[in-house]
């Protein structure tokens, strides 16, 4: 359907369980437009280097700041000369995240977690795999904000705002066609990970809930995931993403009847995850945990300088 607007997904390999990212290409306003980049690696290079040598890449637009769709955007900006273009938000926490004093604060995060030392290290080692996966990094030129249009092939798209999966995630949405960009705000098959991380947003799990009400008025009949194949109707996905996070935050407060920690929050949660993904389980426990705290469901206090969280 894409290819009649003049719009091409390039699917990008991921070394991860969820093993690949969909990235864009259409004609902009001044030259092509990319739309999310992959992680910077020998496979992405081998997959934009022919796209790079038959296109004139003028513009590279990131949806967010996590390294699936970031990562690459330094690198390809450098081969095109392209403008990058991010919402304030994420580019700053893209340019920042990865860095030195970020992961040695991150370390000091998970000890208040709960976490036993030698999964410690090894949550650290993987985190500091992924500097190399987002350098170089872009200089961004352009701040994406709420309502600003973008012509992307034949079709023009408004930038919608949709905190939650980030603090600064966008969806590009054609009224005319209903066609959604949805990145990773509304994925299907996996619920897209929602991550409390210490700074940042007090309660992404508040954002994303209200961000999916946003998109659900819009009845978007045709959605481009950045995940997964495209889908249709919108918003039976939402409803389901919905009550699954019900779903959650019933079981979470079911779970801090007695006090707990963080750690032992997400093991209850989440079973059967390698260390790559205990990072996310850890983030989306908390997030559930904080929507309870903020909503008065819950107390946390620090014992041992261990956080402890206990229902209300
Ligand atoms: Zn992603």
């Amino acid at each position: 359907m894409l290819s009649e607007f003049g719009i091409e997904q390039i699917t990008i390999p991921l070394p991860f369980r969820l093993n690949h990212v969909n990235c864009f290409i259409a004609e902009g306003s001044n030259g092509k437009t990319v739309l999310d980049t992959g992680l910077n690696s020998e496979v992405t290079r081998n997959i934009w280097a022919p796209i790079v040598a038959k296109n004139h890449i003028k513009n590279i637009i990131i949806t967010h700041c996590h390294p699936d769709h970031f990562g690459y955007a330094g690198s390809l900006q450098k081969l095109t000369g392209a403008d990058v273009w991010m919402t304030r938000t994420d580019a700053e926490v893209g340019l920042t995240y990865w860095g030195r004093e970020s992961l040695k604060r991150k370390r000091q995060d998970y000890l208040t977690c709960g976490l036993p030392q030698e999964l410690i290290d090894q949550l650290m080692t993987d985190e500091e795999s992924f500097t190399a996966r987002v350098e170089p990094y872009p200089i961004v030129q352009h701040e994406v904000i709420e309502g600003m249009k973008i012509m992307f092939g034949k079709l023009e798209f408004e930038v919608m705002s949709t905190p939650g999966h980030s603090d600064g995630l966008f969806v590009l949405y054609n009224k005319e066609k209903s066609i959604l960009f949805s990145t990773d705000h509304i994925l299907p098959k996996v619920s897209p990970n929602i991550s409390y991380r210490f700074r940042g947003n007090p309660n992404p799990l508040q954002s994303f809930l209200t961000s999916l009400e946003k998109i659900k008025k819009l009845n978007a009949q045709y959605v481009f995931p950045s995940h997964f194949k495209p889908f249709k109707n919108a918003n039976s996905r939402i409803d389901e993403l919905i009550d699954h996070h019900e779903e959650r935050l019933e079981f979470t407060y079911f779970l801090v009847k007695q006090p707990a920690t963080i750690y032992e929050v997400t093991l209850s949660l989440f079973q059967h995850v390698n260390v790559h993904q205990m990072r996310f389980a850890i983030g989306e426990a908390l997030a559930h945990l904080e929507y309870l705290v903020a909503n008065n469901q819950c107390r946390k206090y620090l014992s041992d300088k261990v956080w402890q969280y206990e229902a209300i």
